[in-house]
């Protein structure tokens, strides 16, 4: 368990400081987010929302959590009290939900646009036209609740380093562009969520400014619990 706080100062080394690690601590036990928080850890991410919730619940400690996987639209509420950021926000329908429900808790939520760049199908995401027209809708502007701080996506997983440096970079193209087309005087879009374990490096290269970290950070995950 102790390589729990080396791999996170190797990490450290690698990562420059003006990008955040978000540690995904997804199918790995609160002991595990304990001991990274004792690391100086403060920035935790899951994919599934009762897992989210129930981790919140048992550790007291002052964590940033974040939401880094596909959410359904009925679960948003049980986030909302909490949550610090949410990473995969891949649908209007979706954005309106969040702003619905923080509304109620009197937070505005900052959202990341989940954009579809890899090859493979079953990733989830928009496309940049989708983008668009969400941004240039008059309801997106009026929704008080919720605040995009930028985009975020996943590469292809593939040992080929040229197809993930490409869909890295033109993810962060099309963030430079959307940034300056849509908001241009307004410093909270600032954030490009690229790079988990075996692509980070590159994804920095690109632009990154938060990378989620899991399986460098707390082994391999186990599945058959
Ligand atoms: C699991 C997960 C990660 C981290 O993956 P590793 O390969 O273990 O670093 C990053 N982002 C999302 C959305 C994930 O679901």
């Amino acid at each position: 368990m102790e390589s729990i706080s080396k791999n996170l100062a190797a990490l450290q080394e690698k990562i420059p400081s003006h990008v955040k690690i978000i540690a995904i601590s997804k199918n790995h036990p609160a002991e595990k987010i304990e001991l990274a928080y004792q690391a100086g850890q403060v920035c935790f991410g899951e994919n599934k929302v009762q897992e989210l919730v129930l981790k919140q619940e048992a550790i007291s400690h002052d964590i940033e959590w974040h939401m880094v996987g596909h959410l359904q639209t009925n679960k948003v509420k049980f986030i909302i009290p909490f949550v610090h950021l949410i990473h995969a926000v891949d649908r209007f329908k979706l954005l309106k939900k969040i702003n619905q429900e923080a509304a109620k808790h009197g937070r505005v939520i900052p959202c990341l646009l989940q954009m579809h760049v890899a090859k493979e199908e079953s990733k989830f995401g928009l496309n940049e036209e989708g983008l668009k027209e969400i941004l240039h809708s008059r309801e997106f502007w009026q929704m008080e609740n919720i605040q995009v701080s930028g985009l975020m996506g996943m590469a292809t997983f593939t040992e080929d380093e040229k197809t993930v440096r490409g869909e890295f970079s033109g993810l962060k193209r099309l963030f430079d562009g959307i940034k300056s087309e849509f908001f241009n005087e307004k410093d909270y879009f600032r954030e490009l969520s690229m790079g988990m374990s075996s692509d980070f490096p590159i994804a920095i290269e690109e632009g990154s400014t938060m990378v989620r970290i899991g399986s460098a950070i707390f082994g391999e995950r186990i599945y058959n619990q």
